[in-house]
């Protein structure tokens, strides 16, 4: 039985912004709004094969009915070229919406700290933007975890967002890199995070990226004090810890 959340999209815009990121807005084909929270995620359907889920990074809006996707895209990595060749292609582009539980469907009446690694940002975005929108009066901290600072594939976006919105951004490099002239923060995501956290406060924390990022941060936060009914991820939900066997 086909699935009730399949939308048919057409291709707005698809541009390359770094060595491996393509940004793409998709509208719907049939200008109805689209209906998702901030946070949540589309799975598109290629001809073959399973599909491919990416983070929307556009905040919702009554009345939009398109959306931006973030897709990284590094040499030899078969799959993601085809889902890049089938978005350039020209063709009907279907894919399911909503999924995911780790979204501000509301604002939480506290403070957000945000934990993006790589794409992640993605969901990140989308859910900075929707505070904005629904002027969430407490604050919001956003660290961006890259490998080198090329990672950081739209670099100006979150240094505006605190200038004028008062974001408190935190950018990190995990990777030393002599080529590489970043001069801000080198520290693994983690690291950071542990180092400014206050367990005492309220906050809501969000956490996208790789299981392995996740889990790690996961038990850093629970052994800082933070409380674990205040950590969430979609990782929780599509890639669940083994129980284990003691
Ligand atoms: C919920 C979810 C959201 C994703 N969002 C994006 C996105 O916005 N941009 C993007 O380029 N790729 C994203 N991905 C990864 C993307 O779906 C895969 O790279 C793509 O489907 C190719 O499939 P693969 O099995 O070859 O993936 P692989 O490249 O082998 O990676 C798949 C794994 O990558 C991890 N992953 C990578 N990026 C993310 C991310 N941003 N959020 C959560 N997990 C991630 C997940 O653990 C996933 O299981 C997401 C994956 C998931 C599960």
């Amino acid at each position: 039985m086909p699935d009730q959340r399949t939308q048919s999209f057409h291709v707005k815009h698809l541009s390359k912004i770094s060595e491996d990121i393509y940004q793409v807005h998709l509208v719907t084909e049939d200008s109805k709004p689209l209906s998702f929270a901030a946070g949540q995620y589309l799975q598109l359907l290629l001809p073959d094969g399973d599909p491919c889920s990416y983070s929307i990074a556009s905040a919702p809006s009554r009345n939009r009915n398109d959306l931006e996707l973030h897709v990284q895209c590094y040499p030899g990595h078969k799959r993601v070229q085809q889902v890049i060749d089938h978005l350039s292609s020209g063709v009907s582009i279907y894919a399911t919406l909503p999924h995911g539980n780790c979204h501000l469907g509301e604002c939480p009446d506290t403070p957000l700290v945000l934990i993006a690694a790589g794409t992640g940002f993605a969901q990140m975005k989308s859910m900075v933007e929707f505070t904005r929108q629904q002027k969430h009066n407490h604050p919001v901290s956003l660290y961006w975890g890259v490998q080198h600072s090329e990672g950081f594939y739209l670099p100006h976006l979150p240094v505006q967002w605190s200038r004028e919105w008062g974001v408190q951004y935190y950018p990190v490099v995990s990777e030393a890199d002599t080529q590489d002239d970043w001069t801000g923060r080198h520290a693994h995501l983690y690291r950071a995070v542990i180092d400014n956290l206050n367990p005492l406060d309220d906050a809501h924390l969000y956490l996208s990226g790789s299981p392995d990022m996740v889990y790690t941060m996961l038990d850093g936060l629970i052994v800082a004090g933070v409380n674990e009914n205040q950590i969430h991820s979609d990782v929780f939900d599509y890639a669940p810890r083994e129980p284990s066997s003691d």
